[in-house]
């Protein structure tokens, strides 16, 4: 009886342990720090990571959509909705 006790107070430390190590703030500095330096924006049309500075972009509805290439930017301009969310 007194080993379980000892085991489940063991396996408590190890779970708060683990909790502390896994610091989110860490990992939410990372991702700031990363969008401020290089943003990435998302291609619409094939869903790819790409730099707005070298991105082709089109103006939809108010909101600027960035492309990996001259054809995703067709694709999307052929059909806009397909690839937009509607609200
Ligand atoms: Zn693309």
């Amino acid at each position: 009886m007194k080993a379980i006790t000892s085991l489940i107070i063991l396996v408590a430390l190890i779970t708060l342990g683990l909790k502390s190590n896994a610091d989110p703030k860490i990992e939410y500095k990372e991702i700031s720090f990363t969008d401020s330096v290089q943003k990435k924006v998302v291609d619409p049309v094939c869903k790819m990571k790409i730099k707005p500075n070298v991105a082709k972009s089109s103006v939809y509805k108010k909101t600027t959509y960035y492309f990996c290439s001259e054809g995703c930017k067709q694709k999307f301009m052929a059909t806009p909705s397909k690839y937009v969310p509607t609200k």
